[in-house]
């Protein structure tokens, strides 16, 4: 590639940037046409270095060692090095200033753009877009000049057409940030896009009238609202009405440019103008809910500003299905949803390029620059095993983040969005008063994206009418932007008047428009042209409505069937030379399926798999190490010793099942979480997992847990099967890796929001998985996973118990103990077990029976009853935990053990005392603790 070398160079440099972008311009067209250069530079680049039979382009080092060298020495050495002095060739050194004049504009001219509707920001003087700071001035006007790759239709200019030119182009109503690209591909094709029209395209009236039509609504609404239902909470949009036409503009042209489906994500700022005005949502049905009646199908409810809505809008390319997802107050966590919901999609479509499905997020100045979760979402968009073919981003930029406004208070960045830049993704800045600009960018965004495969930022720079909701009282935090705001005219006005201005519409004709809206509204009625009624979505819910965790489901498999899928799990091709220890695992794993050893827990895993992927289920499961397990037990994805290439024998089950996908994630819980949780409550007919690295990470996620995983149901009808996987138990590694913090999972369960299970046999987690993917409820299905027991000698299945299909909730004492002999009852869950078994036996024990409980929630109180049946006659019983007291399952399930346990019997704890920490730090006393509780078990007294 021609910019290679210019590429290389520009990121080893000392120079300024302005200077390397001028002389890559130059090198380029130097390459492209020595002699179209001034005589002075194309000798310095006559003198670069050559390699016979290598084109000059692709000579990097040298290249680069050049530039590098004149960098270092000064201008007047690099113009010296060619032997030319500026007074030598006066007309070429002012050719020279004139391409970077250009590259000025192009990397600074955002900086004086003209984006505040209000008229406060405060810009900074920027001299490199002064003609004195290039040794222009006004006198060279008429003189005519090269263009270089300016990408106007034309090779020359005089400087004072060109000069306007960019100050158009690069200092109209928006403002350009895309210089931070380094590809240079995609550089030259958004300066094509933007200065072959001088960033304002010629505007059909037809479509003119579209956007008025959109501003008329977007106000139309706000003021219906604000007259019928005055002071109540409707977080208008007002200031930021551009967003309707825009919106509106962008999903058409999604859809003529063949996307299908449409996720949006959107904080509450707009909302309810986006459900009427774009996704058609009826607005009786928004006047009934602001006259406080609600729908009794969606259980607890949301408030109506986060609510979310689907339906389906006709496009030039066909109709598309809209669908905004439902978010909680925390505005930025939305956007991993929307991103793991269109991955879903995606996959659904068998679309690899992003293009089937596009994603938009609209976010808020303050957010966008404020909540780490942004950072992990650009992060995320172009890995594997998370990226959508790039996110159109958009941010109503109202200049006040509550009641914030000042900048220092909250960013410490010039613009909200400058994080972008961390992926490269272009950034246009956009005065909100000017729809046809934002149109513009809309466009330009969407087709880069398109193209780029690359998220893309519209930062639409508006403001907010009113205070943070209606009932506020803005002039108390910001006097001076509310006394400006209060005589600024509204968008629709300044539309309006400007389109009367130029013909392009009556006076009388607008009215019309803004009488045809309001009585739309009045006969409440959909006021979207476009809307259509919802066909295009791909999925259908229904086989999974109405189910609860106890409905009937037959996940069985014959003893043969495992061994042929444990066949086909341990094949590998000779080629693929595994590592020593891994081989020696799957070693082991022939044996275990061929019947000579019991299966340990990462066979009975992988058979999960298998026989959920047989059944032509798609999984996926993603987390950090996922692929390898954190504790070396899964080995999914085995990596070739050799060329260090991939193979996973899940995908070698059979001709024909379900597709796998195993990622090992980015270092992130809540952006992941949030898009497996996006992913799951989008397709219900596959197995979607997410494993932490250790379970008390999940912490990171808590956001994901709290506002969408446990109570996403209650409050928006909306299912999830996700299955999280939480490695836990007290194996002496201290505060951090010992707890996944069952008690806050036991402490949010109610109305069967999830279910939390503990299971503690490779046939249990086998079983646990399979009922998770067969049974036709879709709900959250918490698990705390082992870690130690994966290797434990006693934590071993068999095939036949593998092959029952059935997850025990509860396991009743399996040694051979007399029942009447027994004295006292211990009920514990997880690898305590192991070590109340191993020390009961070592104590010839048999007068204590130990229960395990599988599943603590929903609490399976039939199936204790059961178990409890034959321990009537004893009066001792007892929880036992290797959490501390104010831990694990005992404060939060300890009403449901009272309630299994016969009447007149105590039950007591034995456990760590209370503690602050999760964990002691010190092995030796976790040993004595691990010992003491074992004991106080153990012991009748
Ligand atoms: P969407 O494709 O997200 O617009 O969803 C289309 C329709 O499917 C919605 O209107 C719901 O009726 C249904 N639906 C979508 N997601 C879920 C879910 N997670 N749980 C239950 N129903 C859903």
């Amino acid at each position: 590639m021609q910019n290679s070398v210019m590429k290389a160079w520009w990121d080893s440099s000392h120079m300024a940037g302005g200077n390397a972008a001028y002389i890559e311009e130059l090198y380029e067209a130097y390459l492209e046409d020595p002699q179209s250069i001034p005589e002075n530079w194309k000798s310095i680049f006559d003198e670069l270095p050559s390699i016979e039979g290598v084109a000059v382009e692709t000579n990097h080092t040298s290249i680069r060692e050049e530039f590098k060298k004149m960098a270092s020495l000064g201008p007047a050495a690099r113009v010296g090095s060619a032997g030319i002095a500026p007074s030598d060739a006066p007309s070429d050194e002012r050719q020279v200033k004139v391409l970077q004049l250009i590259n000025a504009y192009r990397f600074r001219g955002h900086q004086h753009a003209n984006l505040d509707p209000l008229g406060l920001w405060q810009q900074p003087r920027v001299r490199d877009l002064e003609l004195s700071h290039h040794n222009l001035t006004e006198s060279d006007f008429e003189t005519m000049f090269n263009l270089g790759s300016y990408a106007v239709d034309a090779e020359k200019m005089k400087l004072g057409d060109l000069f306007k030119s960019l100050n158009r182009t690069y200092c109209g109503s928006i403002g350009s940030e895309y210089m931070h690209i380094t590809d240079t591909e995609q550089k030259r094709w958004l300066q094509q896009r933007i200065e072959s029209v001088e960033a304002r395209p010629v505007i059909e009236r037809d479509e003119k009238i579209k956007i008025l039509k959109g501003l008329i609504a977007a106000d139309g609404m706000e003021k219906y609202l604000g007259s019928k239902f005055t002071g109540a909470k409707r977080f208008s949009l007002e200031g930021g009405d551009a967003l309707i036409p825009m919106l509106k503009g962008l999903i058409s042209e999604a859809g003529a440019k063949g996307a299908k489906e449409v996720v949006l994500g959107m904080a509450h700022r707009g909302r309810l103008n986006v459900l009427v005005n774009v996704l058609g949502k009826n607005p009786s049905v928004l006047f009934d809910e602001f006259a406080g009646k609600h729908d009794d199908t969606l259980g607890a409810g949301d408030v109506k500003y986060h609510a979310g809505f689907s339906s389906d809008f006709a496009t030039p390319g066909g109709n598309v299905h809209l669908a905004l997802a439902f978010n909680p107050s925390h505005l930025e966590i939305v956007n991993p949803v929307v991103m793991g919901s269109v991955r879903a999609r995606l996959m659904r479509r068998k679309c690899k390029d992003g293009s089937a499905v596009l994603p938009i997020t609209i976010h808020g100045d303050s957010a966008i620059a404020g909540q780490g979760v942004v950072q992990e979402t650009f992060n995320m968009s172009q890995t594997r095993g998370f990226s959508v073919g790039g996110t159109v981003r958009i941010v109503i930029n109202n200049q006040v983040g509550f009641t914030t406004s000042k900048t220092e208070d909250t960013r410490s960045t010039q613009y909200c969005t400058d994080i972008a830049k961390m992926v490269q993704a272009p950034i246009f800045h956009v005065n909100a008063d000017d729809p046809e600009a934002v149109l513009f960018v809309t466009k330009l965004a969407l087709d880069y994206r398109n193209l780029f495969k690359k998220d893309v930022v519209i930062d639409l720079v508006c403001y907010r009418r009113h205070g943070h909701n209606e009932a506020d009282e803005p002039n108390a935090t910001q006097p001076l932007m509310y006394q400006k705001i209060k005589k600024h005219p509204v968008p629709r006005e300044i539309y309006a008047n400007q389109l009367m201005a130029e013909g392009s519409i009556e006076k009388h004709e607008v009215e019309r428009l803004m009488s045809e809206y309001r009585s739309a509204l009045d006969h409440g009625a959909c006021v979207v042209e476009e809307w259509r009624p919802m066909t295009e979505h791909s999925v259908d819910w229904s086989p999974y409505l109405g189910h609860d965790w106890d409905v009937k489901y037959d996940a069985s498999l014959s003893n043969d069937e495992l061994v042929s899928l444990g066949r086909a799990l341990t094949t590998i091709p000779e080629s693929h030379r595994l590592q020593s220890r891994v081989k020696k695992l799957y070693a082991d794993r022939v044996s275990m399926i061929e019947g000579e050893r019991l299966l340990d827990w990462g066979m009975a895993e992988n058979l999960a798999y298998a026989a959920i992927l047989k059944e032509g289920t798609h999984i996926r499961l993603t987390g950090q190490d996922s692929g390898r397990g954190t504790f070396f037990h899964r080995h999914a994805v085995l990596h070739g010793q050799d060329a260090g290439e991939e193979y996973m024998p899940l995908r070698h089950i059979a001709d024909e099942q379900g597709n796998i996908e195993i990622y090992d994630s980015v270092l992130s819980e809540e952006a992941v979480m949030a898009f497996e949780y996006g992913y799951a409550t989008a397709e219900p007919a596959t197995m979607t997992i997410w494993e932490a690295q250790f379970g008390d990470f999940a912490n990171g996620a808590q956001v994901v847990f709290d506002q969408f995983l446990s109570s996403g149901e209650a409050k928006w009808g909306r299912l999830c099967g996700l299955t999280v996987l939480l490695p836990h138990g007290y194996e002496g590694q201290g505060p951090e890796h010992s707890s996944a913090r069952l008690e806050r999972f036991l402490q949010l369960c109610a109305d069967h929001n999830w279910q939390v299970c503990v299971p503690s046999t490779p046939a249990q987690v086998y079983n646990m998985l399979r009922r998770q993917s067969v049974r036709p409820m879709r709900r959250p299905l918490i698990v705390m996973s082992p870690k130690s027991l994966l290797r434990h000698p006693l934590a071993v299945s068999s095939l036949d118990e593998l092959a029952s299909g059935v997850f025990h909730n509860v396991i009743d004492e399996l040694d051979e103990l007399e029942t009447k002999n027994i004295k006292r009852v211990v009920m514990c869950s997880g690898k305590v077990y192991y070590d109340l078994l191993d020390q009961r036996r070592k104590n010839e024990q048999t007068d204590v029976a130990i229960i395990r409980i599988e599943q603590l929630y929903p609490f399976p109180s039939e199936e204790m009853a059961k178990v409890v049946e034959k321990y009537q006659h004893v009066k001792d019983w007892v929880w036992c935990q290797e959490e501390p007291q104010n831990q694990g399952a005992w404060y939060c399930s300890q009403h449901h053990f009272w309630q299994s346990v016969p009447d007149d019997a105590k039950l007591s704890y034995a456990g760590r005392l209370a503690s602050a920490s999760p964990a002691v730090g010190y092995v030796s006393v976790h040993n004595q603790q691990q010992k003491a509780l074992v004991e106080d078990a153990l012991t009748i007294k």
